[in-house]
């Protein structure tokens, strides 16, 4: 009998990438996502395979029939700007959302993954990030609908795990970038490959000496894949260590564009983190996870990507 998985959040960026991956590897996938910020030319196709979808928002009661195996819940708007666009709809989703999400899992006696995020950790005082670190949360600022939000999903999916006995999982998900990224998603690498490749100014925030390590999408979901098939019901941190200033990657981007755009400086984002870098020293361990993609591989397809979509 195939496995059969749930992912909400199908048509984002990860779940569009999860679903295929999943699909390649004999799963049958039922991809849910209610289009606020994913895109059905991201799952057009996977139309001939597998693979199902509802066009719904997790928000409200989920309904699947028959039995199912794995639910992923990936659905929230993830891109700051989405975020503080729509801070109510990112606060259901984590809230709301995950909670039904939790329900489809336990009453289909599914094993749950939920995707977290290093936004838990906020501007970290703690570097390399640890699970083991709390984290440093501005809970009423901009970002705080976010970062509270998936702060209560993890703490709804313990809950789940200890009183429902519900087989739970939290994958901390460090910035990742690849194809499928939207165009004007506000992200850092889609923001700067777009503005390179028009040879418009890049926009860097701040002095750019904020840090952030970027991990390549396919690192990110086999070590997605990995975490799902795991005993591990405790967070776990998946994410790339190469740390490099946003000044970097921005000037590493226009020099692999071949681009003639010059870096400008705007106001830094409220709460923006100072720094980000995970300690993989769990994914490494349990999972035999690390990431294999070197940023200029990975930035190398995404370019590609990126010349298709930009105008
Ligand atoms: N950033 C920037 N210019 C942009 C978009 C983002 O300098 O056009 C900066 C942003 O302020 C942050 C970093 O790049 O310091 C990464 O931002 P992103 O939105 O990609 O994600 P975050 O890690 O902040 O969630």
């Amino acid at each position: 009998m195939k496995k059969r998985v749930v992912i909400t959040g199908a048509a984002g960026f990860i779940g569009s990438h999860l679903a295929e991956t999943l699909l390649d590897r004999g799963y049958t996938v039922i991809g849910i996502d209610n289009l606020r910020t994913g895109d059905t030319a991201n799952i057009s196709h996977l139309a001939n395979r597998d693979f199902s979808f509802i066009k719904h928002d997790v928000t409200n009661y989920i309904y699947i029939d028959g039995p199912v195996d794995f639910v992923l819940h990936w659905a929230s708007p993830a891109s700051p700007i989405d975020y503080l666009e729509l801070p109510i709809p990112t606060l259901k989703v984590g809230a709301l959302g995950t909670h039904k999400a939790l329900g489809l899992a336990k009453a289909k006696a599914a094993r749950f993954v939920l995707a977290s995020t290093s936004e838990v950790y906020g501007d970290p005082l703690e570097h390399p990030q640890k699970e083991t670190y709390w984290g440093h949360v501005n809970p009423v600022g901009p970002r705080g609908v976010y970062d509270e939000a998936k702060r209560f999903a993890e703490a709804m999916t313990m809950a789940y795990h200890r009183y429902h006995g519900v087989d739970t999982k939290i994958v901390r998900i460090f910035n990742t970038y690849g194809p499928r990224m939207r165009v004007n998603d506000g992200r850092a690498v889609p923001a700067f490959m777009s503005q390179a490749l028009r040879n418009e100014d890049v926009t860097v925030f701040g002095d750019g000496t904020q840090t952030r390590s970027f991990t390549y999408i396919t690192d990110l979901v086999d070590g997605i894949i990995r975490l799902m098939l795991s005993s591990e019901n405790d967070p776990i941190n998946i994410g790339n260590p190469r740390e490099m200033t946003i000044a970097e990657i921005a000037d590493t981007i226009i020099r692999m564009t071949g681009s003639t755009s010059q870096v400008v400086y705007k106001p830094l984002p409220t709460d923006d983190p100072k720094q980000r870098r995970p300690d993989i020293t769990r994914a490494r361990t349990l999972l035999q996870w690390e990431p294999t993609v070197a940023l200029e591989q990975g930035l190398v397809k995404t370019i590609e990507y990126f010349r298709t979509k930009v105008r």
